[in-house]
């Protein structure tokens, strides 16, 4: 009798182990509730960079809840969640935690208010303009899915909320924090950043460089300032701006090889008060983008040598400040790392969801993970309303950008395409 039973119930055990799992699109559908939830209350309270502490606070409650070991703090506001599954490799996600301080306007029900201090006392606008709410409510998702399914899986999962990454400074703020030596060193680091120019529901990937080396440099031109009616007896601080501006913008189209892409703007120019005043002194503001090292070297040293020869040129009483102010390196996504995650991406979404995308020259300070020695990997996912990307297409007028106080993702799709990227790359490099 006994022998019998099991014999009977044995279809039916093997038939249960070998069911497939479900599929990670029914797995999605499954968290997204929650994950939409965290992002319309992320959406509405954003919070500017190194001022993270309530959206680091959701994050940590829901990965206590789902039983992760976390820690708060690091770096600032930043918050680590480890999840131990048996030997295996130990692979870290990202999402960053800050807004920025810009006035939402997409009239949508669920708009950003919020008005805060910076930190030079101004009163600004807060809004969520770069998406992060759309990472963090996706990082959310996929916490839940690889806590429910460990059977599929095996290693320590590191999970991380970045503070300020809008001022490039969270990332070297969590590695001088110990992240990697507190925490399990990761072997890959995978991130998502959301694009306002593709559309919702494709993931794209791109090895090698996808984001450029950035450098804010400051400028200060000394002349000797006097009346405007004297020129003789001063030197004109805006006259030696106004060249070295311009000779400035040799430095790409002269100096630099065509293959190379660089950037030098100059996106501020302060001097002067009144029409009959000959200033002291003239200040520019410029972003310096390029993707290699020694393009890089090139260009800060022929700012320095340009803006040095012009205040020469003109007999200036002391030569210009030149000050760099705030810096970080190019995003290299690790050549094997985005192969085998591309692979596993055009398996499960299909090759017309993910796809080949090219660099942009915007930046990144999750390139301090990977300078820290860890191969790293960022997708781009799609945010646009299909149907809006088509008639953008056909009409050729720009979508709002990131940052831009129009930009609104299409939600579902995005944070469902983020969260099922994310699983599928976290999986294939997690395999049992
Ligand atoms: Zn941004
Ligand atoms: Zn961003």
């Amino acid at each position: 009798m006994k022998l019998s039973l099991a014999f009977l119930l044995l279809p039916l055990l093997v038939a249960q182990a070998a069911a497939p799992p479900p599929s990670t699109s029914s797995e999605v559908d499954a968290v997204y509730p929650q994950s939409e939830a965290l992002y319309l209350d992320l959406h509405q309270h954003p919070e500017l960079s190194l001022h993270e502490q309530q959206s680091a606070a959701k994050l940590a409650a829901g990965l206590r809840k789902l039983g992760y070991e976390v820690t708060t703090g690091v770096g600032g506001t930043g918050v680590v969640g480890v999840l131990k599954n048996g030997t295996g490799p130990t692979v870290m996600l990202r999402t960053e935690l800050d807004a920025l301080p810009v006035e939402e306007k997409t009239g949508l029900p669920y708009a950003s208010k919020v008005r805060t201090k910076d930190d030079t006392g101004a009163d600004v606008p807060v809004m969520h303009a770069c998406g992060h709410d759309v990472h963090m409510a996706a990082w959310m998702g996929t916490a839940g899915i690889m806590a429910g399914r460990r059977d599929r899986w095996h290693g320590t999962l590191i999970l991380i909320g970045q503070p300020a990454e809008e001022r490039v400074m969270g990332a070297k703020a969590m590695l001088n924090d110990g992240l990697f030596t507190r925490f399990p060193r990761p072997n890959f680091a995978l991130a998502v950043h959301d694009d306002a120019n593709l559309p919702a529901g494709v993931v794209g990937y791109h090895a090698g460089p996808i984001l450029t080396n950035s450098d804010a440099v400051t400028i200060t031109i000394f002349g000797r300032g006097g009346h405007g009616a004297r020129p003789e007896t001063t030197v004109d601080p805006i006259v030696i701006a106004a060249r070295t501006v311009l000779a400035l913008q040799t430095i790409v189209s002269r100096e630099n090889s065509p293959f190379d892409p660089a950037v030098v703007t100059v996106g501020a120019i302060h001097g002067g008060t009144k029409n009959n005043i000959i200033p002291d002194d003239v200040t520019l503001l410029l972003t310096v983008r390029s993707f290699t090292d020694p393009v890089r070297q090139h260009l800060l040293a022929a700012i320095e040598r340009i803006a040095k020869a012009e205040a020469a040129a003109a007999s200036a009483p002391r030569e210009p400040k030149i000050e760099h102010v705030e810096g970080t390196y190019a995003l290299v996504n690790d050549a094997e790392l985005t192969r085998r995650v591309s692979a596993a991406l055009t398996r499960e979404l299909g090759a017309e969801r993910a796809k080949e995308t090219p660099p942009e020259m915007a930046s990144e300070d999750f390139s301090e993970f990977q300078r820290a020695g860890v191969p790293v990997l960022m997708l781009r996912v799609g945010a646009v309303e299909p149907a809006k990307f088509e008639a953008a297409q056909k009409s050729g007028t720009p979508l709002p950008s990131l940052h831009s106080s129009l930009f609104a993702p299409d939600r579902e799709p995005t944070i469902k395409t983020a969260i099922a990227s994310e699983v599928i790359a976290l999986r294939e490099l997690m395999a049992k």
